[in-house]
């Protein structure tokens, strides 16, 4: 499959511009006009790489940025900010909320590109890192699959973001909170109850009959992913 580039730009012959040149480099093209429409394409498809302007509509690039780091399916999402010529202020405070390069505006499609594929290249993981694991668990991101043994396991999309949180993060208890805010997002109001909820779907999803509970409770702090839960 081709890599998917999520362009917020609000200047539509610039679009059209990098749209053109990135279809030909053999890229995926989606494009956003304004910073709450590129936040909800995101969230409908995670994109390999964001080029992001700083000057948008309705939302700021700086806000975007910071919404898209704080979800998890976007949280490492490269993410190269187009910023004006001389707003140095812009470029440290975007790098600041996550974004990995910027580029200065005017600039040819073919430094673009450069740009684009050298950040994929220092960010794409490893080969093989596209799966998660956890004892006879796994995850197979691209495919979207998850697997215990032989069996397959379908999740709901909460718990498959709550899941795959854990498994990237093994052995470190979480609390209802950091849950909250790693998996469904600080700008959403949800009752920390509601994780007990999504947890207790999540444990009978991926544990059947037999199966050793892989989901650590960890009275009055939260919940663990450990392959030898209690040890
Ligand atoms: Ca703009």
């Amino acid at each position: 499959m081709k890599p998917l580039i999520l362009i917020v730009e609000d200047e539509v012959s610039l679009v059209t511009l990098l749209r053109y040149n990135l279809e030909r480099a053999g890229f995926a093209v989606a494009s956003a006009g304004d910073g709450e429409e590129a936040l909800l394409l995101a969230a409908e498809r995670t994109p390999d790489l964001v080029l992001l302007d700083w000057m948008l509509p309705r939302l700021s690039g700086i806000e975007v940025c910071r919404q898209l780091r704080r979800r998890a399916e976007t949280r490492t999402t490269p993410i190269i900010m187009l910023t004006a010529r001389g707003e140095e202020g812009d470029r440290i405070r975007g790098l600041n909320v996550g974004a990995d390069d910027y580029v200065t505006k005017p600039f040819s499609p073919t430094e673009l590109i450069a740009r684009v594929n050298a950040v994929l290249r220092r960010t794409k993981p490893a080969a093989g890192a596209d799966t998660l694991a956890c004892a006879d668990l796994s995850m197979d991101l691209a495919g979207h699959r998850v697997r215990r043994g032989d069996r397959s396991i379908h999740l709901g999309p909460t718990e498959y973001r709550l899941l795959r949180y854990f498994l990237s993060n093994q052995r470190r208890v979480f609390s209802r909170e950091q849950l909250l805010n790693a998996v469904w997002g600080t700008d959403v109001h949800v009752e920390p109850r509601t994780v007990d909820v999504h947890i207790r779907r999540l444990r009978k999803a991926i544990n059947a009959e037999g199966e050793i509970d892989l989901i650590r409770t960890v009275r009055a702090a939260g919940y663990a992913l450990e392959s030898k839960p209690g040890s």
